[in-house]
């Protein structure tokens, strides 16, 4: 398991998944099972910038479809978008 430090308290933050909420003014994109870094101190999540890079295109793909709430899965959509893996 990785471990980086917190850019928030400095502690140590362990390797996690989170479920990324992206609310626009169309709809909301919910992407599950995001790799991310939780820190246990002050409960600050992280994401690498590959992986913000990564959900920042999986939105601008999906706020297209217009829908009221989108849900999709990070793997998945990453597998079916053919964008970079983290
Ligand atoms: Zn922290």
């Amino acid at each position: 398991m990785n471990i980086i430090d917190c850019g928030t308290c400095g502690n140590k933050a362990a390797e996690s998944v989170t479920t990324d909420v992206t609310s626009l003014k169309e709809c909301k994109i919910i992407v599950d099972n995001v790799p991310c870094y939780n820190c246990e101190k002050c409960g600050e999540t992280m994401y690498l910038d590959s992986v913000a890079e990564n959900i920042e295109r999986i939105v601008r793909l999906l706020k297209n479809d217009m829908g009221a709430i989108i849900y999709t899965d990070y793997a998945k959509c990453l597998s079916s978008v053919s964008i970079k893996t983290a």
